[in-house]
């Protein structure tokens, strides 16, 4: 037997083995659909002949696509190399640049960001007089991206319309798409909609792609959109051409689909058969992940969705632990329940913290963790908070670099022309705006010929000329040869973009500075990578990771993983806490009283409750302060669609009469003396003997959070202004303020 159906069992076996007709594998969480995918690569690589360069395979994120390799390189060796593994997004990046000719684009369009097309929008909506308290810019995008992932483009949207809003969306479409264009710019959507136009514009192009790609494996099938499914059709060829089609390998759980906002439709999986009518379809009952616990209060959950297919998922793991709930005082006695936890199943050999992931809905919950976790000394990581990739410092530095790569970018030109500050004002840009209006010239060529602009003050006149000497200069680096590091080098040195930073007396600015190094540091590495292609591939790089990862922190292992459950899909964990299981958090306020996005959020449930492979832990905070006014939530619903047995409460609410909510002194204190061997205090001793801080101290502030100490004042130093990040920078009496130095 190979090495690749070893351990498998007969139904992955099968999946492997398959080939021929389309293969659909529908499975529930954990059953080992992306092993299959993994294992089918490498089968068909080894035993079937295929030769790498004939494998397409599309993963969710690039992380999952990098481990995939791995996986198949260490069945198969370093051959798997050639195969093509990649997000949908990286794939379709890739051909776009290799057939740009076919589209008048260059090779070296810049790909927008979420953040860049806000920006975007946000001029579009202004110049179209909008009144964006009405028309918020995210909505205005949220409507086009929607029209873009069933692939109309802004004209059919306009044929179409019917409401008001609906022809305010497809002008907005209009003069959004005309603003990429000019800047020679495509947005995510774009990528995969371009990439479907270009298929279907230029059948040898098409064609050519069917005959190099003869295997074509996408893994989170449930997850594709509209335009996402029509892109494999193309890809995969019709069934009555004259080149047999690809063979297709899908794998999905129609239970995970979690990103119906953003157009992925479960339909591409439900219906699968009758697109394919000779399509085979393969199902996996046993899960290898999770404990029949985990796997029973899953199963519970998803079951009260409607119009699903019923799943026998079973597991020959035994029961397991018993699920373990803990209902907490407010979200930082939650977050202090987690690190006990934590520091228990360490204490006992149980997990060690890089077994531990925490989940939560929304991004912001992110801080009472962390605030906990560096106050306890537990290390972790976030993934997926603000990014590497989109810290100002960083985006304003790229910036640079993308107006250099593409002189056409306005967005990544207008965002640097006056960063650092150069004294080129808004009127001064409205005036090279006009100029390039009636020249009919871009943005950037309006900038070097600022001379012929109307009515521009000498001052704004010259420091525009400034900036255009400057961005010339960088120019004849690239033209030079120099390669991304050198450049982003030049960049920080010429513009003083790096010597302010360093000059500030701002305690952040510190960290912005070293942010700036580690981009420097990427660029380097990435030149030092085989078949680097300079500053273009370098940007391209950057844009992709910022789509769905982050940069990989330098000590991944040994880190508890903090993280929303929209990024947890498709990962496992011996160690799961599932935070914040409160109606009007998770589920969701936005999702209370409708229907279908309840059941998008139950799957999200799902998803959370099956990343779990050996202990799940449930809490939630009675009051929870995190959003400014406090917010009693009741318990999630979520929690009460498990079956009793299945949980143990090691801390339950208080009853409903009881009036603890506004002196709940004792609770707090027995949750603080269990924390105490960690280092974990009870905060808030007003009028104690003041602590000694020091400029740039590390602190933590009960209401605050964390912050650093800018100043020390007063005679005996009293006093100390302290900066919160965007709560703000607080003058605080150190006598009373409920601080602690960390
Ligand atoms: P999800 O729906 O969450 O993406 P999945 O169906 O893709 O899950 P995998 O991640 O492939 O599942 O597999 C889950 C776990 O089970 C992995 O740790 C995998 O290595 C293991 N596994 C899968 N199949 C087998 C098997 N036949 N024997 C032992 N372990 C297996
Ligand atoms: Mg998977």
């Amino acid at each position: 037997m190979t090495a690749m159906l070893d351990g498998l069992n007969p139904a992955q076996r099968e999946a492997v083995v398959h080939s021929g007709a389309p293969l659909l594998i529908v499975a529930g969480a954990g059953s080992g659909k992306t092993r299959v995918l993994t294992n089918r690569i490498a089968y068909l690589l080894g035993e079937r002949g295929v030769h790498p360069g004939e494998i397409l395979a599309i993963t969710f994120t690039n992380k999952a696509a990098a481990e995939m390799r791995e996986r198949v390189e260490a069945l198969i060796g370093p051959r798997a190399r050639m195969m093509w593994v990649s997000t949908f997004h990286s794939a379709c990046v890739r051909i776009l640049r290799r057939e740009h000719e076919h589209l008048g684009l260059p090779s070296s369009f810049t790909i927008y960001d979420a953040d860049d097309s806000r920006r975007l929008m946000t001029q579009v909506a202004r110049d179209l007089d909008l009144d964006v308290k009405r028309h918020p810019p995210r909505g205005l995008l949220a409507a086009v991206s929607a029209l873009k992932n069933e692939l109309v483009d802004h004209e059919s949207a306009r044929d179409a319309a019917q409401s008001d809003r609906e022809q305010l969306i497809a002008e907005v479409y209009g003069v959004y798409q005309n603003r990429l264009i000019a800047a020679k710019a495509l947005d995510f959507d774009d990528l995969i909609m371009t990439t479907v136009n270009l298929f279907q514009a230029f059948p040898a192009v098409a064609e050519s792609y069917r005959r190099r790609f003869r295997h074509v494996l996408v893994d989170e099938y449930q997850d594709t959109n509209h335009a996402q499914y029509v892109l494999v059709r193309e890809l995969v060829g019709p069934a009555d051409g004259e080149l047999p089609p690809a063979e297709l390998c899908v794998v999905g759980d129609a239970d995970q689909s979690i990103y119906a906002f953003r157009g992925a439709t479960i339909r591409n999986i439900l219906e699968f058969e009758a697109d394919y009518p000779n399509a085979k379809t393969i199902l996996l009952e046993q899960n290898y992940r999770s404990t029949q616990t985990i796997l029973t209060a899953a199963n519970a959950v998803i079951e009260k969705n409607r119009g699903r297919k019923p799943k026998n998922l079973w597991t020959d793991s035994g029961a397991g632990e018993r699920i373990i709930g803990y209902v907490a005082d407010s979200e930082h006695d939650e977050a202090a329940f987690v690190a006990n936890e934590v520091d228990r199943l360490t204490d006992e050999g149980l997990a060690k913290p890089g077994d531990v992931a925490v989940f939560y809905r929304t991004n912001a919950q992110s801080r009472a963790f962390e605030e906990c976790f560096i106050r306890v000394g537990l290390p972790y990581r976030v993934v997926g908070g603000v990014r590497f990739y989109e810290r100002k410092e960083v985006k304003d530095v790229l910036a640079y670099l993308r107006s250099l790569a593409n002189p056409d970018d306005s967005v990544s030109l207008k965002r640097i022309i006056n960063v650092p500050k150069r004294g080129i004002g808004d009127r001064a840009e409205a005036m090279l705006d006009a100029l390039a209006n009636r020249e009919r010239i871009s943005f950037g060529a309006a900038v070097d010929r600022a001379d012929e602009a109307y009515g521009m003050a000498a001052r704004s006149l010259n420091a525009v000329k400034g900036f255009a000497a400057l961005m010339a200069g960088l120019r004849e680096k690239v033209e030079d040869g120099a390669g991304p590091a050198e450049v982003l080098e030049a960049i920080l040195e010429r513009t003083g973009y790096l010597a302010d930073l360093q000059e500030s007396t701002d305690p952040q600015d510190e960290s912005r500075a070293e942010n700036l190094q580690e981009l420097v540091a990427v660029a380097h590495e990435y030149e030092s990578t085989e078949g680097n292609e300079g500053i273009d591939g370098f940007l391209e790089r950057v844009a992709l990771v910022a789509d769905a990862d982050q940069i990989p922190g330098e000590h991944e292992d040994g880190l508890i993983t903090l993280m929303t459950l929209h990024t947890a899909k498709g990962l496992e964990f011996p160690v799961v806490f599932l935070t914040g299981l409160e109606e009007g958090v998770f589920p969701h306020t936005r999702a209370l009283g409708n229907t279908q996005e309840l059941e998008e959020e139950r799957r999200l449930a799902y998803v959370g409750i099956t990343r779990a492979r050996q202990r799940l832990y449930f809490s939630r905070a009675v009051l929870r302060s995190a959003w400014g006014a406090p917010a009693y939530n009741p318990e999630s619903r979520f929690v009460s669609e498990v079956p009793k047995d299945l949980v143990q409460w090691e801390r339950e609410a208080p009853a409903p009469s009881s009036t603890a909510f506004g002196t709940q002194t004792p609770q707090l204190t027995a949750s603080a003396s269990k924390t105490r061997k960690t280092g974990f205090k009870s905060l808030g001793a007003f009028g104690r003997e003041p602590i000694s801080v020091a400029p740039g101290d590390r602190v933590i502030h009960d209401t605050y959070g964390l912050g650093t100490v800018v100043s020390v004042e007063g005679r005996t130093g009293e006093h100390a202004t302290v900066d919160f990040g965007s709560e703000g920078v607080r003058k605080l009496v150190l006598a009373f303020a409920p601080l602690q130095k960390l």
